[in-house]
């Protein structure tokens, strides 16, 4: 999910959190590639009397994921409360409350204490305070060889085309190549674990196709509103951007652990 919070208006923030709120993710991923991301960890306790926090959790899609693949204790946060409240009923619904809690909160300001967590956990989000910011900032809240694990939208070749190109510079001028953001990892004190990049199906039937009949019910329920339209027009351009120019770019997994 791409918003620009430096412009955005009540009404859109209220269209994003309906909008989003209808999905089991607000970004691209797959139970597959969590469990996957979790694996390189290499924990043989099960994680029991461990911590994590799951940094831009939304509604939690992930966050069950991780509470159903161990037994750590893990706090979710989000800066939307629709969101959070969605997610704490999906921890009560899968009797996860006493160990999975959602609360709200900004990336750049997180309410927790120093070397307080064995894990970071962040799909999708990190972009939103910027990749080495993020990194740096985050640091501080993870015990040392705790790990970190982050997706970020990441070049894939070092030559692109121009459209795709132009397509991000607008939304994301920070998107840069895995072996950057590797480097990056290792600048801020992490030794880089695992990286590996989520396929296809993260973007195509976990996030696209579920946005198309929520873009269809929202134009109608807005009929003429055209904040709406321009909102849905650029989920679909999105969509477009991505089945044309998938072998360019796509999400990465990055795991790195603190020196
Ligand atoms: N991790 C989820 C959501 C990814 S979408 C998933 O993969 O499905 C990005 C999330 O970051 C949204 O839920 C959005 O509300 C949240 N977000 C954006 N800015 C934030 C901030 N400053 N602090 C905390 N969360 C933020």
């Amino acid at each position: 999910m791409e918003l620009d919070k430096t412009h955005i208006t009540d009404f859109e923030s209220e269209l994003i959190c309906e909008f989003f709120s209808a999905m089991q993710r607000q970004g691209p991923g797959s139970p597959e590639m969590t469990k996957k991301a979790l694996g390189f960890l290499g924990f043989v306790d099960n994680l029991s009397q461990k911590k994590i926090a799951d940094i831009g959790c939304g509604t939690g899609g992930q966050t069950m994921i991780l509470a159903q693949n161990c037994l750590a204790d893990i706090t979710g946060i989000d800066i939307f409360p629709d969101f959070i409240n969605i997610f704490n009923d999906n921890a009560k619904k899968q009797n996860l409350q006493d160990r999975v809690r959602g609360i709200v909160g900004s990336m750049d300001n997180l309410p927790f204490q120093k070397d307080e967590f064995d894990i970071i956990w962040s799909e999708g989000a990190i972009y939103n305070i910027g990749f080495e910011r993020g990194l740096t900032e985050w640091r501080n809240y993870l015990k040392k060889e705790g790990f970190i694990a982050v997706t970020e939208a990441s070049w894939f070749t070092v030559d692109r085309p121009v459209e795709i190109e132009e397509y991000w510079a607008y939304h994301y001028p920070a998107i840069t190549t895995i072996a950057n953001n590797v480097h990056t990892m290792q600048k801020c004190g992490f030794v880089p674990f695992a990286t590996f990049t989520l396929p296809e199906n993260c973007w195509i039937y976990n996030y696209f196709i579920p946005q198309i009949p929520v873009n269809e019910s929202i134009v109608k329920k807005y009929s003429g509103n055209k904040t709406v339209e321009r909102f849905v027009e650029a989920n679909r351009y999105e969509y477009e951007m991505y089945k044309k120019y998938k072998e360019f770019f796509g999400y990465v997994f990055y795991i790195g652990r603190k020196i």
